[in-house]
């Protein structure tokens, strides 16, 4: 299996290319073709397997098949994570892999000030990377509003719910639109129903 038979834009595939991958993972090659196709889903797969790809590379290529001529930057997809690392290492990859495609993104995770977080999320970002509690924290101020969301992904879940933040979670949920498509990961799937 190849990349261009999973139906990846060319922006995509030279971006993929850049970065020296031959093939889809495991879970890129089940994820993909779902979320392309509008589908909620549920992927069960570890740090360490591709999982980001899993969802990043379909999420930008929805964005860019949605994109409409001159309008306004609003925030379309919010992926949230249960650490700073993983939600700068999410960033980095949408970085590398919508390099040819024009969206800006922004990652805010709590810890330290939020001042440059603040300045690029009002600067107009399309992808939101967050840590739960920043995120509800810049959403009590005003700053961040999620009435635009159309991609939601909960990354590692499972460790979510071991960190705690089953409740930050929620009052995050509860402010997405309900027409969405949802992306749940998780290294394991008992806890998670
Ligand atoms: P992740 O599970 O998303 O943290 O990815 C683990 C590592 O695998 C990261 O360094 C990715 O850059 C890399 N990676 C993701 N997909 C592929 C692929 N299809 N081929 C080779 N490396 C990949």
């Amino acid at each position: 299996m190849t990349f261009t038979e999973l139906k990846l834009i060319k922006p995509l595939l030279t971006a993929l290319d850049k970065k020296g991958y031959k093939e889809p993972s495991p879970i890129q090659q089940q994820s993909i073709p779902h979320i392309l196709l509008g589908k909620d889903i549920f992927g069960c797969a570890q740090t360490g397997t591709g999982k980001t790809a899993a969802f990043a590379l379909p999420i930008l290529q929805l964005m860019d098949a949605n994109k409409k001529p001159n309008q306004r930057r609003e925030i379309k997809a919010l992926i949230l994570a249960p650490t700073r690392e993983l939600a700068t290492q999410i960033s980095d990859n949408f970085k590398e892999y919508g390099e040819n495609l024009g969206f800006k993104h922004a990652v805010v995770f709590g810890g330290v000030s939020q001042f440059h977080q603040v300045v690029a999320i009002k600067s107009g970002i399309d992808i939101l990377i967050a840590t739960p509690g920043r995120l509800l924290d810049l959403m009590q101020q005003g700053i961040i509003k999620l009435g635009s969301i159309e991609y939601f992904v909960l990354d590692e879940a499972d460790r979510m719910l071991d960190m705690g933040f089953i409740n930050d979670m929620k009052k995050v949920i509860a402010k997405l639109p309900v027409k969405r498509q949802t992306m749940f990961f998780s290294a394991t799937a008992a806890q998670i129903s």
